[in-house]
């Protein structure tokens, strides 16, 4: 792929939009170039060639950079088949723009047609986005001042998934790292307790994250629970998750302890209900553990179970889909988040035939689940894209009323401060349209070793609220 511009420095843009539609590897050439306000492009494809021309509104560099990627989409849609529903639309928070302009009075139709017109996104995405901004805006409304969410990363699951993209450890090979990861962790809550009681915030929302958190014994995950609610004050506590992805480690012992500590909200991830894809993408656990965890957690009375699905498993098409679907509405979920396969470097350097036919069958899947799910009375709540994913489709959770997680929301839109605490945290400071980020070590050997120097850099969330106060 060879990229040439002429008159504007956006060649970024003009990436995104030929990569959605073709492959590194094809023998494609792009010139686009700028003239005033006219964007035109010329695609050159093999024996093939295509031209695409678009006018700016204004000389805004968001709205010359918007008829830039258009001009080059409208050439790239002339050879390619690929599926682009969200038009130029590349971002990792489609509807961010959307609530943006909720807020600022515009009315619905002005947003869709905004949507359509300025990002070319299909009606349907457009909205797709504009019932997540609705949904966000609410929750968002609600959000206490001075409040703070809580993270704790647990990097280690009982094995590794083929397709996972997180830095986790596999539990059968890394058990001895587990006991001083905790003692490290149990470290950082007490720093971070301190913290939040010099700068007097009210922790709001605590999510267990990973990895898979619980894949440690449960009593110490207890234990890290049990240093939290000593360490922080737990009455302003709004919503506690913690996940619970492989159903394998959900047992009678650890639902009873989640409950009896608190814990409303958890997230059995079944990602599919077909063993045979379970079995292809090195999941080790079976259909019957996704369906037995889910009957302890009813039995225990947690009050919102989540189920995450994958659209776009090795092999699974959409009639595969349909039945996942089935079986886990059967299990009486209150919130299912449907991602798409995130591959990134395939994304990169498959055929461009191979692209084409995947997205198209993963958008079909996600079509399908969105359907399906709407008909079953939830709804789309919280919505993210991963880049340069194929197809550059969405990742979407939907919830039964009152079932929405909030702390989803408040990572999506970044309106909250994080304190992150774990490998793999990423603490976040907000202050209005100001946002910086201190980061964890990403691996547990490294996060365990390198504490005190974690702990240090977790000052700098003090620093950062304590200079604007
Ligand atoms: S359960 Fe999730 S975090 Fe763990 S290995 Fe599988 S994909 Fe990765």
């Amino acid at each position: 792929m060879e990229i040439y511009t002429n008159g504007h420095d956006a060649e970024n843009g003009v990436r995104q939009i030929m990569q959605l539609f073709f492959s590194l590897k094809d023998d494609v050439r792009v010139e686009s170039t700028l003239e005033g306000k006219i964007a035109r492009a010329k695609i050159v494809c093999g024996e093939k060639e295509a031209f695409g021309e678009a006018v700016s509104e204004n000389e805004e560099r968001l709205y010359i950079t918007n008829a830039i990627k258009k001009s080059v989409f409208y050439a790239a849609k002339e050879l390619s088949a690929m599926p682009a529903p969200w038009g130029i639309s590349t971002g990792i928070r489609p509807a961010k723009g959307a609530r943006k302009m909720l807020n600022d009075n515009f009315s619905e139709n002005e947003i869709i047609g905004h949507l359509k017109g300025e990002y070319l996104m299909d009606e349907s995405k457009a909205n797709l986005a504009l019932s997540v901004a609705k949904k966000e805006d609410a929750i968002l409304k609600s959000m206490p001042n001075g409040s703070v969410s809580i993270y704790v990363g647990i990097p280690f699951c009982p094995s590794r998934c083929a397709y996972c993209s997180f830095i986790s450890q596999a539990t059968e090979h890394n058990n001895k790292y587990i006991e001083p990861y905790t003692e490290a962790v149990l470290k950082e809550i007490e720093h971070t307790g301190r913290i939040i009681k010099d700068l007097g915030m009210k922790p709001d929302t605590v999510y267990f994250g990973g990895g898979t958190p619980t894949a440690i014994a449960p009593g110490l995950l207890q234990k890290i629970i049990g240093s939290l609610k000593e360490n922080m004050d737990f009455s302003t506590v709004r919503e506690f998750t913690v996940e619970a992805g492989r159903p394998d480690t959900f047992t009678r012992e650890m639902v009873s302890m989640l409950k009896a500590e608190g814990v409303g909200r958890i997230s059995i991830n079944p990602q599919t209900m077909h063993q045979k894809t379970l079995d292809a993408v090195g999941r080790r656990h079976s259909v019957e553990d996704v369906e037995r965890a889910f009957y302890m957690a009813h039995e225990a009375g947690l009050e919102s179970i989540n189920a995450d699905l994958i659209a776009g498993l090795p092999g699974e098409d959409e009639k595969m889909m349909e039945y996942t679907l089935e079986k886990i509405l059967a299990l009486k979920p209150h919130a299912v988040t449907v991602h798409t396969l995130y591959m990134k470097r395939a994304a990169d350097m498959i055929e461009s035939f191979e692209k084409i036919r995947f997205a198209e069958n993963t958008a079909a899947m996600v079509d399908l689940s969105a359907k399906r799910l709407k008909g079953a009375g939830f709804s789309p709540y919280y919505m993210y894209k991963q880049r340069n994913t194929l197809g550059n489709l969405e990742n979407v959770g939907f919830a039964k009323e009152g079932h929405e997680s909030l702390y989803n929301v408040y990572i999506m839109e970044e309106v909250q401060p994080i304190l992150a605490i774990g490998a793999g945290g990423s603490t976040k400071m907000v202050m209005g349209e100001e946002i910086e980020r201190v980061f964890n070590p990403k691996e547990a050997a490294g996060y365990t070793n390198r504490i005190d120097e974690v702990l240090k850099r977790k000052d700098l969330f003090y620093d950062f609220y304590k200079r604007r106060k």
